[in-house]
């Protein structure tokens, strides 16, 4: 699958894409990223990508024509290649597993980060969706263009390298919420209390342990 993400600040991205479980997916080719900025299609000398809102008010709005431009560079012609545009919006739809597992069956995502107070309006012509990675607001699109690459991307058979991991996991089902974790010491010592492992865990009783997990998820 192929991620393309539109940033006028490409270094934000870059770095999250050279570490751990998404720089392996990218090396192992299960995805591919590409990062394109809009001042690309700039028409001044300025490279210039946003200008003053209509009818006044603070902050700056980001053009429709550089993006518009990005997206159709890299938007497939292929009719076969399923693909779409998603715009990251605080004012957008929330973001959740479930949306993350259908965006995982397409070939191409192309995420467009917003920056100032957004993007001007008319950009609903070229996208197909708005989506909201969360009900706070960020400074630009790129984080949430990061989350929504590594919650689509983890669903993608073989970027975990056990698949497994995704059985049962938080919201794996509506609503389900993952069983507690423990790991060595058995017995930890915080402020003068024992802190112990649940005695299942250590029982090497599989239906018991299985028993206790479904107990102790939500
Ligand atoms: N003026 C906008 C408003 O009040 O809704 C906020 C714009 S925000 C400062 C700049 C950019 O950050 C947005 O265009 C969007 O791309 C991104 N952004 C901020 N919060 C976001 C969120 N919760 N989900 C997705 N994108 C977000």
């Amino acid at each position: 699958m192929r991620f393309d993400i539109i940033t006028i600040f490409p270094g934000i991205v870059k770095p999250y894409l050279t570490e751990t479980i998404l720089a392996r997916a990218i090396a192992k080719k299960f995805i591919k990223v590409n990062i394109l900025s809009p001042r690309q299609f700039a028409t001044d000398a300025h490279r210039t990508v946003d200008d003053r809102p209509y009818g006044g008010g603070p902050g700056m709005v980001m053009m429709f024509g550089p993006l518009a431009k990005t997206v159709k560079k890299v938007k497939s012609r292929n009719s076969k290649v399923k693909s779409r545009v998603v715009l990251l919006s605080p004012t957008g739809k929330q973001f959740d597993q479930k949306m993350a597992r259908k965006f995982s069956k397409l070939d191409q995502l192309i995420l467009i980060s917003g920056r100032y107070e957004g993007v001007d309006a008319r950009i609903e012509k070229i996208i197909d969706e708005k989506i909201s990675i969360g009900p706070y607001v960020l400074s630009g699109g790129e984080l949430p263009a990061l989350i929504f690459t590594e919650a689509v991307s983890r669903l993608i058979p073989g970027v975990l390298g056990k698949q497994q991991s995704l059985l049962n996991e938080s919201f794996d089902q509506e609503g389900y919420l993952e069983y507690p974790h423990y790991t060595r010491p058995e017995v930890v010592r915080w402020k003068g209390k024992e802190l112990k492992v649940p005695q299942v865990l250590l029982s090497g009783h599989h239906a018991e342990i299985e028993k206790w997990r479904q107990k102790n998820s939500q």
